[in-house]
């Protein structure tokens, strides 16, 4: 129950409209928990080696990190963000808040349970010969083989339903 935090005081009817106004600004988020990433080929065959892991997770603990809905750019996708990130069993594990309702209804029954993490690479390679390539093209040499990014600047980490890493999560942390 997060509205237990909302106190109701006795007020006058001339209160009553500036108490639903700072009740709406102090409704609580859920407080929410789970893994984005980890060091293994996804199954879009790229993969995010170890080493990137301490520049996402300080990405990450800036404040600035979204969370969103379906990796849409929109104002509407926007539902919370990442308080907190660390690194545990070559996965990164986060904290955040989620401030919608139907969406932290759906990750409290558990029908949302994995989430992907949006960001930019400065540089790709071919995960067999580590030679630099993009993402579009691929390794000549060896066209199955997946590729490796880094200089990752994360965007947000979104909601969805397939995850390209079967091993993300996101559940409600109760206090
Ligand atoms: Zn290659």
């Amino acid at each position: 129950m997060r509205e237990k935090d909302i106190a109701f005081f006795a007020v006058t009817n001339a209160d009553a409209n500036a108490l639903t106004f700072q009740a709406s600004l102090l409704e609580a988020p859920l407080r929410v928990a789970g893994i984005c990433l980890d060091d293994t080929m996804n199954i879009n065959n790229w993969q995010v080696p170890k080493s990137e892991f301490p520049s996402l997770v300080s990405q990450m603990n800036s404040g600035k990190i979204r969370i969103m809905t379906d990796h849409a750019d929109s104002v509407d996708s926007v539902i919370g963000k990442i308080t907190k990130a660390w690194v545990q069993n070559n996965q990164i594990h986060y904290q955040g808040e989620v401030l919608d309702k139907q969406i932290s209804t759906k990750i409290e029954r558990g029908y949302l349970t994995g989430v992907s993490i949006r960001g930019t690479a400065r540089k790709v390679y071919c995960a067999e010969c580590l030679r630099e390539t993009t993402k579009e093209k691929g390794c000549k040499l060896h066209p199955d083989s997946g590729i490796i990014v880094s200089g990752l600047t994360l965007r947000e980490i979104s909601l969805v339903v397939s995850p390209a890493y079967a091993n993300t999560s996101i559940y409600p942390l109760r206090s």
